[in-house]
C-alpha cells in the first residue's frame, strides 16, 4: 500500500471552474473521507485520482511517483488504484468468482483458494463464489465489488458513494464489512461521500470540500467539535446557532452566559459574535424559577420528534428564538411543557459575519419556521 498525494489541483470543465488549488495527503494504510455537498466536485476529485480525467494543473503521486501532472499522464490501468463505483459495476455475464478474479493475471484467476479469501475479507460465504451478480443483495454486490478492487493488491482504493443506492439497515451493515475488510487488508483508501455520519464514523481523516476547495482536513472528532467555521460546522451535523455578545470572559447569548472556545487561528474579539453549540450539549429539566447563574432559561417545548434510541425536542426560547436539543433516555417532555435548559461543555465562538446562516433555515421543521 502507498501514500496518495494531491498538490494544488485544478480542474475546470470548459470555463468553469470545478476544483481550485487541492491539496490532499492521505498516509499509507490510512482511510480519508472526501465530504461535500453535491456539486462540490468531490467525484472529479476522485476521477483525477483514478486516471479518468487529467487535471489542468497539480500533481497526483501514489506513493514517490507521480502518475499525474507535471509533464506525467499514467494510464489509469496502470497506477495500481483499485476502484468501487457507486452500484457495484460488476459483469452481469461474469459469476463472483469471475469478477473478483478478472483483474488478476490469467494463472491466478483460476486459484478458487484466492476468490474464498477475498470473498471472506469481506465477509462473504465462500458459497456465494459461482452465483451470478443478480443472485445477490444490493449489499453484497457492493461487498464484491470491494473484493474485485481488493483482488490485485491494489496501492490504492477508492470509493465513489458506495452506500448510496442501499437502504438505510443494509447500509449500515454493509459499512461495517466494507470498513473491515480495509483495515484487515491494510488498504490505503478515499472514500466521496456527502452523507457526515459516513465520512465520520468511517474514516480515520475527513477532507471537506466546498465549491472545490479544500476547506478543512481533520480527524472526525476534531471536524464535529472544532470546525474551520460555521458552513462547516452546519454542514457536518446539527447545530444551535445564536448571535452573542462576548465580555468579560463569557459568551452571553438566549441561553445564557456560556463558557466558549475561539476555533480560529483569528480571534473573535470583544463584542457581537456568535456562538455553536450541538443539539446535544442542551440538558432539559423540570423549571426552576430563573435568577441570574441560576439553571438557565426557561423554553416552551414546541415539539419532540421521537426516533427510539433518542430524541429531539424543538423548543422556543425567550425573545422567541427556536433550538432544536437531542435527548436520550425515555423520561422525555411534551410539547407545551416549560423546561429549564442548561448547557453542558463549551460553546465555540464564531464572527459574527453575514447576515443569514447558510443551511440553518431548513433545517428548522415547516411548522416551526
Ligand atoms: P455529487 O455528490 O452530486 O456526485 P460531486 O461533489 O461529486 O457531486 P462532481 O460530480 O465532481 O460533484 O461535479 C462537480 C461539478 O462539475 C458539477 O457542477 C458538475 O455538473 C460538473 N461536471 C462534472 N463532470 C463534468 C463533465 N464531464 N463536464 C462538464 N461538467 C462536469
Amino acid at each position: 500500500m502507498s501514500s496518495l498525494t494531491v498538490k494544488d489541483l485544478t480542474k475546470a470543465f470548459g470555463t468553469t471552474p470545478v476544483l481550485t488549488g487541492v491539496d490532499l495527503h492521505v498516509p499509507s494504510g490510512s482511510f480519508t473521507a472526501l465530504l461535500g455537498p453535491s456539486g462540490c466536485g468531490k467525484t472529479t476529485l476522485l476521477r483525477l485520482i483514478a486516471g479518468f480525467e487529467d487535471p489542468d494543473t497539480g500533481t497526483v503521486a501514489v506513493g514517490d511517483r507521480v502518475v499525474a501532472g507535471a509533464g506525467r499522464g499514467v494510464a489509469a490501468r496502470r497506477r495500481g488504484i483499485g476502484f468501487v463505483p457507486q452500484e457495484g459495476g460488476l459483469f452481469p455475464h461474469l459469476t463472483v468468482a469471475g469478477n473478483i478474479s478478472f483483474g488478476l493475471p490469467r494463472r491466478q484467476r483460476r486459484d478458487g483458494g484466492r476468490v474464498r479469501d477475498l470473498l471472506q475479507l469481506v465477509g462473504l460465504d465462500a458459497d456465494l463464489a459461482d452465483r451470478s451478480p443478480h443472485q445477490l443483495s444490493g449489499g453484497q454486490q457492493q461487498r464484491v465489488a470491494l473484493a474485485r478492487a481488493l483482488a490485485p493488491e491494489p496501492s490504492l482504493v477508492l470509493l465513489d458513494e458506495p452506500f448510496s443506492s442501499l437502504d438505510a439497515a443494509l447500509r449500515e451493515e454493509t459499512r461495517l464489512a466494507v470498513s473491515a475488510a480495509l483495515t484487515a487488508s491494510g488498504a490505503t483508501a478515499v472514500l466521496v461521500t456527502h452523507d457526515q455520519a459516513e465520512a465520520l464514523s468511517m474514516a480515520d481523516q475527513v477532507a471537506v470540500l466546498r465549491d472545490g476547495r479544500l476547506v478543512q482536513r481533520t480527524d472526525p472528532r476534531t471536524l464535529y467539535r472544532r470546525p474551520g467555521d460555521l458552513d462547516v460546522a452546519l454542514f457536518v451535523g446539527e447545530a444551535v446557532v445564536l448571535d452573542a455578545e462576548i465580555r468579560d470572559g463569557r459568551a452571553h447569548c438566549a441561553l445564557g452566559s456560556l463558557a466558549y472556545e475561539q476555533t480560529s487561528a483569528d480571534p473573535v474579539a470583544d463584542g457581537a459574535a456568535r456562538v455553536l453549540l450541538r443539539p446535544e450539549q442542551l440538558r432539559l429539566s423540570a423549571p426552576v424559577p430563573t435568577a441570574p447563574g441560576a439553571r438557565g432559561p426557561i423554553a416552551k417545548v414546541r415539539s419532540v420528534d421521537f426516533y427510539g434510541h433518542d430524541s429531539r425536542a424543538w423548543l422556543e426560547l425567550p425573545g422567541g428564538v427556536r433550538v432544536s436539543a437531542r435527548l436520550e433516555g425515555v423520561d422525555l417532555p411534551s410539547a407545551g411543557d416549560d423546561v429549564s435548559v442548561t448547557v453542558r461543555g463549551t460553546a465555540l465562538v464564531f464572527p459574527p459575519v453575514g447576515t443569514g446562516l447558510p443551511g440553518y433555515p431548513d433545517s428548522v421543521p415547516a411548522h416551526l419556521a
